[in-house]
């Protein structure tokens, strides 16, 4: 954890857990540092029965977005859009509010709140916590298929050994 870390007064230049920073959800573009990022869902109307939200994001946030001269939302929610849709509203945070360990007992809050699906929550948290997830997360499905790594824990869950073996065989794989 970089020094910005520990500060919990002001997480927005903490550049995360391995110090790369983070990947757009939208635009697939390195979001630099907490202040730039943006975590966003959609809450569905509960009168509908459908009780719950969808697409529980991490993108940049408006004024870092690189979409934010072409598109009217950058690479966040088109809020009239999603509210056509299905009549969801869009729930939003500032990324740094999920950083360091308050922002982890908030992430770990939203459990409690029974609407974001369990399994959705879960990736985020590993995404904004766990070093080196954030990266290996895009090539877990074919290094364990070459098997460059062999999981031993539940499903969607790595040690870092195993993200470090993941992340060394990409490089690898881009030469
Ligand atoms: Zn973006």
């Amino acid at each position: 954890m970089n020094v910005a870390a520990e500060n919990e007064t002001d997480l927005r230049h903490y550049t995360g857990p391995d110090g790369r920073g983070w990947i757009c959800d939208n635009c697939g573009e390195t979001i630099k540092n907490a202040g730039d990022g943006w975590v966003q869902w959609l809450s569905l109307p509960s009168e509908s029965g459908n009780r719950g939200a969808r697409d529980l994001s991490l993108v940049h946030h408006f004024p870092a977005s690189p979409r934010k001269g072409s598109r009217e939302h950058g690479c966040q929610f088109d809020e009239k859009f999603e509210f056509r849709k299905d009549r969801s509203i869009v729930c939003d945070l500032s990324l740094d509010s999920f950083c360091g360990a308050d922002g982890l007992m908030h992430l770990l809050s939203l459990f409690a709140d029974e609407k974001i699906p369990h399994g959705d929550l879960l990736t985020m948290i590993m995404r904004i916590h766990t070093p080196g997830y954030e990266r290996a997360r895009l090539h877990f499905d074919r290094a364990i298929a070459e098997g460059v790594v062999e999981p031993n824990l539940p499903e969607g869950f790595h040690w870092q050994k195993d993200i470090t073996a993941v992340l060394r065989w990409a490089e690898r794989q881009k030469r």
